[in-house]
């Protein structure tokens, strides 16, 4: 039972629990159905067009439809091919009657304001048949890079074809580079990285950008219509199958790459609570409101009621209907805060009827959790994580703070020489569930690991204003080390690891840390950095390369987390992990050290079994690889704002053939 600090029209009505709501399309006839059970009168409209501004608008037909007492549905059948017929309900609720899109929209016109019948099967790119999910055995094996779809091609640094920068057809260009070089870009230059999963920032249809012109900036998080691509990412936003051909056109692309799709889904606000179709539809029902009085966990204005057994349903129907039709390979969802245990539960149960991978996370706090409507005990926060399934993630921001220190100020955190949050770097290195450092997850698998997210400064704005360095464009050591710094403790932590896109090549944004509607020269991405820092890129190549090599380091559950020694001697941390597995493909041991000071000290490895003695270097502070760099000469002292990963020599030389071991160098690193 979720206690709810507010009352209002809840469970009064009837519902219903059929998959057919919004429309049911055959080339002999469309059925219509809405839940209104509020309304004393529903009418069908049909349109020739998406909007009033287009030639030859015309008002086709209205229709009255029938309702159903018992499941609170209107509905109603025309006959005849319907595909590309744009529709609208005229819906009386008391004494008003207000006009509005399906809260079940497939398909819209231009802006939103019309939905459009569609037959789904003549919207499928060659090929879609064979199109499969690509998917991870653990959520622990994930690599994700969060890309918005105009920053990633907006420039014309990326070397995309004029017509699609900015577009979902840009993720579909292959071999582009930066122009007059052979630098690689987008789709190539991901192929590379080696990262698994991207993770778009909203792409369903949301309000804070004119699809008719497209000029406005914005990451998209205000929804409008949560099952529709959103119209100013596609190359005609007026008709409204070419958005859903060229979302999974976008989809195939990164598919054939081997990259999976996660979508940053925002169910807990729309982009106005008043004029959101579901308020038209029933009023005072799928949001959260004190009388007339919108209440505001999202920080937007309006926060939706997931406990509603409708918007329950909706969230469901909307995620399976992502999952099956676009083939989406997991979700982020936006201020998980906002949600309820049982809810997001559900629809991991739901999601696993397709597949059990499919990737969920989401943000583990609210915007005004006083404001939230239903008590703290029921929400998808922290402190509740042992309530949530283990394949539900969140993100880690007691890490990201260790890390770093604040996100927006001038702090500092571990990485930039301060030992005060060092725990909090210990306890996310462990997936948030070491009982020694402290732990909110059940298992590494809900601890998604990070530094930097759309949100904030970029990790390289943050470094600059932390150390007071003014030249975004510097190339001054001290920044890219404790860059790289970050990023092997990312990468070896248990969790998830995630990254905003150019984390790995200094992305800046030149200070704005909410650039949500900043222009594109702020937003966009910049791919000669690919080429000014490469070396950056280089390492974070190493590194993703080594975790998956690295079978340990993507354990997903406590048992691998307690075969892992973690210590700090207020100088450096060491962590060595061990893999009992005994099988001979895996690695046995490996270690990590980092000094974060500015002279060198010793260290000394523990572990609960018996080390070996014999070690390879895979990474130091110039170069990471999966491929052993040079044996480790015993030397057990770190240099200044360095790190050591190490791996041990007996079960490499078991895996790789004996001329490339033969062959890895034996010197002293000079310390
Ligand atoms: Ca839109």
């Amino acid at each position: 039972m979720i206690t709810k600090f507010y009352s209002n029209k809840d469970e009064i009505y009837n519902t219903y629990d059929k998959n057919d709501l919004g429309f049911v399309y055959t080339p002999q006839s469309t059925t219509f159905k809405v839940w209104a059970p509020a309304a004393s009168q529903v009418l069908l409209k049909l349109y020739s067009t998406g909007s009033y501004l287009e030639e030859g608008a015309t008002v086709l037909s209205i229709n009255q439809m029938v309702y159903d007492k018992q499941t609170g549905v209107w509905s109603t059948t025309i006959d005849g091919d319907l595909h590309g017929i744009y529709y609208t309900y005229v819906i009386q609720n008391g004494n008003k009657s207000t006009e509005t899109q399906d809260v079940y929209s497939k398909a819209t016109g231009v802006n939103s304001a019309r939905s459009m019948v569609v037959d789904l099967s003549r919207t499928n790119p060659q090929g879609w048949e064979n199109d499969k999910h690509v998917l991870v055995d653990k959520q622990t094996d994930a690599i994700v890079w969060e890309i918005h779809v105009r920053d990633f091609s907006s420039s014309n640094t990326s070397g995309v074809s004029k017509q699609h920068r900015g577009t979902y057809l840009a993720f579909t260009e292959t071999d582009t580079k930066v122009p007059n070089t052979n630098a690689p870009t987008c789709l190539s230059y991901l192929k590379e990285l080696g990262i698994t999963h991207v993770q778009l920032n909203p792409v369903f249809d949301f309000g804070s950008v004119n699809e008719a012109t497209g000029v406005e900036y914005n990451w998209g998080y205000d929804p409008v219509n949560y099952n529709v691509p959103e119209g100013s990412y596609s190359t005609d936003p007026y008709h409204g199958e070419v958005r859903i051909k060229e979302f999974k056109q976008m989809v195939k692309a990164l598919h054939d790459a081997g990259i999976g799709v996660i979508m940053d889904v925002v169910y807990n606000h729309m982009y106005s609570g008043g004029d959101s179709c579901f308020e038209k539809t029933v009023p005072d029902y799928y949001f959260r409101k004190q009388g007339s009085r919108y209440l505001n966990s999202s920080g937007c204005g309006n926060v939706t009621a997931s406990e509603k057994t409708m918007f329950r349903k909706y969230m469901i129907d909307s995620l399976r209907y992502w999952a099956e039709e676009y083939h989406i390979d997991g979700f982020r969802f936006d201020l998980m805060g906002c949600h309820d245990i049982e809810t997001m539960n559900l629809i991991r149960e739901e999601l696993d009827k397709i597949d059990k991978r499919i990737l969920m996370y989401g943000e583990p706090w609210t915007a005004d959790n006083g404001d939230n409507g239903i008590s703290g005990e029921d929400c998808c926060t922290k402190n509740n994580a042992k309530k949530l399934s283990s394949r539900i993630g969140m993100f880690n921001d007691d890490m990201r703070n260790g890390l770093k220190g604040g996100s927006d100020d001038d702090t500092k955190g571990y990485i930039q020489g301060s030992g005060f949050d060092t725990y909090k770097v210990l306890a996310g290195m462990m997936g948030a569930s070491s009982d020694t450092f402290g732990r909110w997850a059940k298992q590494p698998s809900q601890c998604v690991t990070y530094a930097s997210a759309h949100d904030n400064l970029t990790l390289w704005d943050k470094l600059l204003k932390s150390n007071w360095v003014k030249d975004f464009n510097t190339t001054d050591s001290k920044i890219i080390d404790q860059n790289k710094l970050s990023a092997a403790f990312i990468f070896m932590a248990f969790g998830i690891p995630f990254m905003l896109a150019g984390e790995e090549f200094a992305r800046t944004k030149f200070g704005d840390h909410n650039s949500y509607k900043s222009p594109d020269s702020i937003n966009s991405i910049d791919w000669t950095r690919t080429i000014k820092y490469k070396e950056l890129v280089d390492y974070y190549k190493g590194l993703i390369d080594i975790r998956k090599k690295y079978h340990q380091l993507c354990e997903a559950t406590e048992d691998a987390v307690n075969k892992t020694y973690m210590t700090y001697n207020g100088k450096t941390i060491t962590g060595t992990m061990a893999n009992l597995s005994g099988k001979s493909d895996e690695y046995k041991f490996m270690a990590m050290v980092v000094n974060n000071n500015n002279e060198k000290c010793k260290f000394e490895l523990k572990s609960k079994y018996e080390l070996p003695n014999r070690w390879y270097v895979l990474a130091d502070h110039d170069i990471a690889s999966s491929k052993a760099i040079r044996v480790f000469d015993n030397n057990m002292e770190i240099r200044p704002n360095a790190i050591l990963i190490i791996v041990d020599a007996d079960s490499y030389d078991k895996i790789h053939d004996a001329e490339e071991t033969s062959k890895i160098p034996n010197y002293s690193a000079g310390y």
